[in-house]
């Protein structure tokens, strides 16, 4: 079985968020099962600073907005990913400073539109034209907006392999503009609400919805609630359309990257076997002394909470915002902060943290090495997200023995046993759920987790299971590869979508 992956970013590579980790991990765990995998990126500059030798595939001339770029396929072999990586290398659109979506100062690039019709373009005709890899994948695995043209493409061809697309989070669409549209030569059928039109304007997220084979989105839950209109951000009528071809297959996670018994981040290694108390106490108080605070026996005692993450409506943070003076009026309670996003939610917590000193520790900015430590040395992790297709770090906590405290959505819900007392008994329960996005409700459930730390057994047993749990990724693999399987050998078909309303037609692109 021979998969490529398009996406726009890889962990170690580039990484915004949640994705740039699966791409790291997922093609791994799909060649321990024997599939042959290959990964491609576009050639950002921040990625080709990391390479030390490269090949030159091959040139594709690629139509962008109103010019063509000379485009060169480059490979850069397994060492960063375990997998052989192919980078699309269009200087104009990627060899520039930022992230892979945004300018330095904080703003969309103003050529997105282009830079991702451009990559897509090219990913299309390296999966269908065999002159080019000397390689020719039996699908191709499109994830997120930022690739969601390739399926489309693909359509066009009819020697092209079949396609799955996942969406990762539903609610960054790349959407852009009539005049983009038409800028980028894009087929003119395909400007209708059953292609990829969407309210005025046109959608990738949306041609890798109709375009491709199957969808998958990273969790059972998440794959039911875009179908609804308070989770779907207006492509719920298309997803049901869709949905004969939808799924959900859960995140895994990398089990030796986040492993509390290995990872070169702590200073202190545990396991649920060995040293968990020894292991969690040195890791905390280390933490708190990297965040400027010489804690003593009483500190140690106290609940450390823990939030990282995007500082955006998504996470909840506006829950959270409110609910951290009810939080640290708690005796002795402390909550370690890291994150990056809109400046509002930044400003807020400054402030927050200049009100609660030695009690709020805010850190501002994105680092990996203190994400681990704080998953390694809080007591409870919150992640009360308003909307969650999978995520991850609620994963790496309990994995950590940090029972995670989270609304029950999404893969939050399909990851995250509460801790009612049957469930406790039972030897189920791995952390703490609420159901209304609310400040009270979380308060409610932070309030039975701080009850339960004081209860040693109850608190041992819940953490055991946590720890005990198996998110590495064989199973989710596994599911990918009977899908895989399923489309393998089914070519694309040449699209023409009939003009019907956004959603109405299940049969938009059914196979002859
Ligand atoms: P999303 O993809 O929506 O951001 P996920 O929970 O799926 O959310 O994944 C987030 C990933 O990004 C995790 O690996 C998390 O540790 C990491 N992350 C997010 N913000 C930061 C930050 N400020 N510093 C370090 N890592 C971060």
């Amino acid at each position: 079985m021979k998969i490529l992956f398009a996406a726009s970013e890889a962990y170690p590579l580039v990484k915004t968020g949640g994705l740039g980790d699966v791409i790291h991990s997922l093609p791994r765990a799909l060649q321990a099962l024997g599939a042959e995998v290959r990964v491609v990126l576009p050639a950002y500059r921040l990625v080709l600073e990391q390479m030390e030798s490269l090949r030159i595939v091959g040139w594709l001339q690629v139509q962008g907005a109103g010019r063509r770029h000379e485009v060169r396929i480059l490979e850069a072999g397994s060492r960063h990913l375990g997998v052989p990586l192919l980078l699309v290398d269009a200087p104009l659109l990627f060899d520039r400073p930022g992230n892979p979506y945004l300018h330095p100062d904080g703003y969309n690039w103003h050529d997105n539109a282009e830079r991702f019709t451009v990559f897509s373009r090219a990913v299309a005709r390296l999966a269908a034209d065999n002159g080019l890899l000397d390689w020719r994948p039996d699908v191709v695995h499109c994830h997120d907006w930022q690739a969601g043209l390739v399926p489309a493409f693909l359509s066009l061809d009819s020697r092209a392999p079949a396609s799955v697309f996942t969406i990762h989070n539903l609610s960054y669409a790349g959407i852009f503009s009539h005049q983009e549209f038409e800028q980028l030569a894009l087929p003119k059928a395909w400007w209708s609400p059953d292609a990829i039109e969407f309210f005025g304007n046109f959608s990738m997220l949306k041609a890798g919805i109709v375009f491709s084979d199957h969808v998958t989105t990273v969790s059972p839950t998440y794959a039911e609630e875009i179908q609804t209109p308070a989770f779907g951000y207006g492509f719920d009528g298309v997803l049901r359309a869709m949905r004969h071809k939808l799924s959900g297959i859960l995140n895994g996670i990398d089990t030796e990257i986040w492993n509390p018994a290995t990872d070169p981040y702590l200073p202190s290694h545990y396991s649920a076997r060995h040293r968990y108390l020894a292991g969690k106490r040195d890791n905390k108080k280390a933490l708190l002394a990297q965040l400027g605070l010489d804690a003593d026996e009483a500190a140690l005692k106290t609940p450390l909470l823990g939030f990282i993450g995007r500082l955006v409506e998504q996470k909840g943070i506006d829950l959270l915002l409110e609910a951290i003076p009810a939080l640290l009026a708690h005796p002795g309670v402390r909550l370690v902060v890291l994150g990056s996003g809109e400046s509002r939610f930044e400003n807020a917590l400054r402030e927050l943290a200049a009100i609660h000193p030695g009690q709020l520790l805010l850190t501002l900015g994105y680092s990996e090495e203190l994400a681990h430590r704080i998953e390694a040395g809080c007591d409870l992790f919150l992640m009360p997200s308003r909307f969650e297709p999978c995520g991850l770090n609620q994963l790496y906590s309990l994995r950590y023995g940090t029972p995670p405290v989270v609304h029950a959505v999404g893969g939050l819900a399909d990851t995250v046993v509460d801790a009612t007392r049957e469930n406790l008994e039972a030897g189920r329960a791995t952390g703490f759920l609420f159901r209304q996005p609310t400040t009270d409700a979380l308060l409610e459930a932070v309030q039975r987790a701080l009850k339960l730390y004081r209860n040693d057994s109850d608190w041992h047993r819940l953490i055991r299971t946590a720890m005990a749990q198996d998110f590495g990724w064989s199973r989710s693999a596994a599911r990918y590869m009977a899908l895989y399987e399923t489309l393998r050998g089914k070519s694309a078909t040449i699209h023409t979508p009939s003009v019907e309303t956004a959603g109405a037609s299940p049969n938009c692109h059914e196979q002859p």
